[in-house]
């Protein structure tokens, strides 16, 4: 179903997709016209000095460099889509067993392509996470060349959004995190959690609901995106479910007065809903498409399907509009004499951000820096060129630390984030003004740009991850500003309990251990 998913704009709900796509725009304007990104962000603070641990992360990255790029890249050349990263899980898998790291569990919550990991040393230390992903889109199949040309395995699939990047950023992290903790004796652990699925029903949310992020002390990840830079912003909570409804087919011009149109339930169902947008908030979104709305004029419909996700800027809100949705679906199938069943498929949270891990992360993304060559400048000039875009290469410095701001998309790392403090960023991998979802972010991902993005995501995020296991005062902080966020509330699962496990799961990956189970070793921390 990646391909609708996609088609539903739900799909774009990575973390930064909409967020620091935005933050791209004033960032273009600022090269071809003069106004600064500072508008948009919060005014520049006096450069602090590089993080300690920059320098021993950059030499830790260094020594962990060929496996890093060999995930960046195999992942990129074996593009696979959602809940069916069979290849590319066992990429990563392979890399984690070889770094001596454990696997603690595959097929973990219910979701055959996802795992966990763990490497620990000593006792009383700090637990750390890290969210690589791996999935790709339909239709991005692309050469690493700056024009639309199929890659390796055709234009069917290919890494449009650069999670072969993200994932190999992440891994690549914990692996230079353990050799940084292993030179300095530190004690902790490092937990590598497999996120499959990202573009369409993010596993993130199922293995929040398990439990597994409760006993970390931080998260980290990152998002290739047009710009580097990281901050408070926020993303949308959403809900994402179908409408059934079904009614009684009859010679529509013979005996129309037999029949009952599950269309027209569906319509009215619509109208309902439109008549709703008066009285909710003005950050939330409704959306809906018809699946399915009949055949044939002279047949009256039995079926028919509304497919619709609403999203608000906090979860309450959405659970709220869900509900009323819910009576509107029923009062539309009183009304036709039809029946209405509310499907909730896929459900997330908004994103907390946090404040000190955000202004930590600020200054390890500094301390790295971005340098590109003469070549890789023409590369992304050419492939603005290809797109019709002002040919501005790539961005050459960080964005301030941006301030508090929600955006319309969602991503399920916002599940992460109520149960651990978590710290994002931004780091570019495509040219200015380019967006996500499209054929260049494939086109960068396999050559020079992309492999700069993986290896200097690992340089911050491993720098980020050995202050949180080494600064109590730090991790209290980040600690602080995550109870003042959640503000006591609980974290309820966005999915239905029935739900086992995301839809279009291959039949094959289920029925592996002959019982049409997903082998799950679920995990729980101890
Ligand atoms: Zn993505």
């Amino acid at each position: 179903m990646a391909g609708d998913e996609t088609a539903s704009g739900f799909a774009r709900r990575d973390f930064l997709a909409a967020s620091l796509a935005m933050s791209s725009a004033p960032a273009l304007v600022s090269v071809a016209s003069g106004p600064a990104v500072a508008q948009a962000a919060v005014a520049a603070e006096p450069p602090a000095p590089p993080p300690p641990s920059a320098a021993a992360a950059r030499k830790a990255v260094e020594s962990v460099k060929d496996a890093v790029l060999r995930i960046s890249r195999e992942v990129w050349a074996t593009p696979e889509l959602s809940l069916k990263e069979e290849k590319s899980s066992e990429i990563h898998l392979r890399e984690l067993r070889a770094a001596g790291f454990r696997i603690v569990s595959t097929g973990t919550s219910g979701t055959p392509t996802a795992f966990v990991a763990e490497w620990a040393q000593g006792t009383g230390g700090a637990k750390i996470g890290f969210l690589p992903e791996y999935d790709a889109l339909p239709g991005l199949g692309n050469a690493a060349e700056p024009r639309q040309i199929p890659g390796p395995t055709g234009a069917a699939v290919g890494h449009g959004c650069g999670h072969n990047l993200l994932g190999a950023g992440c891994t690549g992290a914990a692996f230079a995190l353990k050799t940084m903790m292993t030179d300095a004796g530190t004690p902790g652990t490092i937990r590598v959690y497999g996120c499959a699925a990202e573009e369409t029903e993010g596993v993130k949310v199922y293995m929040a609901r398990d439990g597994l992020f409760g006993d970390l002390d931080a998260c980290l990840a990152w998002h290739p995106t047009p710009v580097t830079g990281t901050g408070l912003l926020r993303t949308a909570a959403a809900d994402m479910f179908r409408v059934r409804f079904t009614g009684r087919s009859a010679h529509a011009g013979v005996a129309p007065w037999e029949g009952r149109s599950a269309l027209k339930g569906a319509e009215l169902f619509a109208i309902g809903v439109n008549f709703m947008r008066e009285h909710i908030q003005p950050t939330a979104r409704l959306h809906y498409v018809f699946t399915a709305a009949g055949v044939a004029p002279n047949v009256v419909p039995d079926h028919a399907e509304v497919w619709m996700t609403i999203r608000d800027s906090d979860r309450q809100r959405v659970v709220a509009m869900t509900a009323w949705v819910r009576r509107i679906a029923e009062g539309a199938a009183l009304m036709t004499e039809t029946k209405a069943e509310f499907d909730l498929t896929f459900g997330i949270h908004d994103l907390l951000p946090n404040a000190p891990l955000a202004s930590h992360i600020h200054r390890h993304l500094t301390a790295v820096g971005m340098t590109w060559t003469d070549q890789e400048q023409s590369f992304a000039r050419a492939c603005q060129k290809e797109m019709g875009l002002p040919e501005a290469g790539m961005a050459t410095s960080i964005l301030p630390l941006l301030p508090e701001k929600t955006t319309g998309g969602g991503t399920d790392v916002g599940d992460v984030s109520y149960n651990t403090p978590t710290g994002l960023f931004g780091w570019a991998t495509m040219p200015l003004g380019v967006g996500l979802h499209t054929w260049p972010v494939t086109a960068c991902g396999g050559m020079s740009i992309g492999d700069k993005g993986s290896l200097d995501s690992a340089r911050v995020m491993a720098g980020v991850g050995f202050d949180l296991m080494t600064d109590a005062a730090l991790r209290k902080a980040v600690r602080a500003d995550f109870d003042h966020r959640v503000d006591g509330r609980t974290y309820v699962s966005p999915i239905p309990k029935e739900r086992l496990r995301p839809d279009g799961i291959p039949a094959h990956l289920l029925l592996r251990d002959g019982t049409g189970e997903v082998v799950d070793q679920l995990y729980r921390p101890s």
